[in-house]
């Protein structure tokens, strides 16, 4: 039996039908009914109709749902499902470029307006912790802020991440500490700018706007601190200043990037030393940060600049050594007059990449592996704030 659906029901008709020599013949009343009929019954509509009315017939109650999530206004499924709420994150300002505009320093609350569409992207709250060069800031100063970065992570669960602008020259330093000491496996973002903002091409609000951003992303998390500038997310254990002058001034050298932050935030890997949430050193436990020197070697250095540190104070020195960590001059005289005094002396290299390998047993000289000297030095002060033992020390230089 022929369906209803049958498609060669509706073929034009027959070419002896079409080929009439008195004109076109109206067709007679019972056979307009029937072509009409059978248009209908050919419709899509026609047909959702009949699957409707078995399905009704089946389950009422699907049809109704059916029918009123196809008329309901968008509105109201707008209101069935609110948008998630923005996340997150608080910006500790402490002065630098980013901030210094001629006649007066941009405040914390400046900085959040400078951006623009901020509050589409992220829910912006700060505090101005200080507000000068970061060469100013003392290691005081140092500690108070990783505290307070420490006690808002662990009273604000809800809190995404936090952002901390600096001046430049000494970001690097900042952001280490940070990554040895905020113990926490959200982000804690450092940024800062080579222009300020009464100068033409200021990239300040630029690289605010991505480091709220990456501290706002999920998968910045357990990557420790990051220092984000010029659409790059670096390591604070890998990143330097090299350049006095120039906007892409950050690098990571050999080591690359983490990721970047064009228009959304992509991390390309991470890093896989000891940091932050796994991190020993507990900022509530540190009074004071001990002293520590960083010595350059060059052609026919004095060994008498290592004994005016350890007799100024110093607990420990960290060599800048040539090369693979070669010194000059009587800098081994030095280096001996401070081991015997008890203070600790690390050895790095000026050169700005490579390793310099690490100590043994009871030996209070320690290889500074790949860190750069400041950054030796900060790793140093910690542990001296932590332990006396030379194997500890030579552990932590392996592990962080
Ligand atoms: N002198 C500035 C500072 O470090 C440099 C900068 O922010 O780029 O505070």
């Amino acid at each position: 039996m022929a369906s209803f659906f049958q498609r060669g029901d509706f073929v034009p008709a027959a070419p002896s039908l079409r080929v009439r020599s008195r004109g076109p013949r109206r067709p007679a009343p019972l056979s307009r009914l029937t072509r009409a009929a059978r248009s209908l019954l050919d419709t899509s509509l026609f047909r959702l109709i009949l699957v409707a009315i078995v399905v009704a017939a089946v389950s009422p109650d699907r049809v109704t749902q059916l029918v009123r999530a196809q008329t309901a206004p968008p509105q109201q499924a707008q209101a069935q499902a609110p948008a998630a709420p923005l996340p997150r994150v608080y910006l500790f300002a402490t002065g630098g470029t980013i901030s210094n505009k001629t006649g007066g320093r941009l405040t914390v609350d400046e900085l959040i307006q400078s951006v623009p569409g901020l509050d589409r992207r992220v829910k912006a709250e700060g505090e101005q912790f200080l507000n000068v060069a970061s060469g100013a800031i003392t290691m005081e100063q140092w500690l108070a802020l990783s505290r307070k970065i420490n006690e808002k992570f662990k009273k604000d669960a809800d809190l995404a991440g936090i952002v901390v602008t600096s001046g430049t020259d000494t970001l690097e330093e900042l952001a280490y500490f940070l990554h040895l000491t905020v113990r926490d496996t959200r982000p804690v973002v450092v940024v800062g700018s080579m222009r300020n903002p009464s100068t033409t091409g200021y990239e300040g609000v630029a690289n605010l706007e991505d480091a709220f951003v990456v501290a706002a992303d999920p998968a910045a998390k357990d990557m420790g601190t990051l220092v984000v500038l010029n659409d790059e997310i670096n390591s604070a254990r890998e990143v330097t200043k090299t350049d006095a002058r120039a906007l892409d001034t950050f690098s990571s050298h050999d080591y690359g990037i983490l990721g970047t932050v064009y228009d959304r935030v992509q991390i390309l890997r991470k890093p896989v030393r000891r940091h932050s949430a796994k991190s020993e050193f507990d900022v509530e436990k540190i009074e004071a940060l001990p002293r520590v020197d960083v010595i350059l070697t060059y052609q026919g250095a004095p060994g008498d600049l290592i004994k005016a540190a350890v007799d100024n104070g110093a607990k420990g020195v960290v060599i800048a050594g040539a090369g693979a960590g070669a010194i000059s001059g009587t800098q081994g005289e030095g280096m001996t007059y401070a081991t015997e005094k008890g203070a600790f002396v690390v050895t790095t290299t000026r050169t700005g990449q490579g390793s310099i390998p690490g100590g043994r047993g009871a030996s209070r000289r320690v290889g500074g592996d790949d860190l750069q000297p400041v950054k030796a030095r900060i790793l140093l002060m910690l542990a001296l704030a932590t332990t006396s033992e030379p194997a500890d020390v030579q552990r932590m230089f392996r592990e962080y």
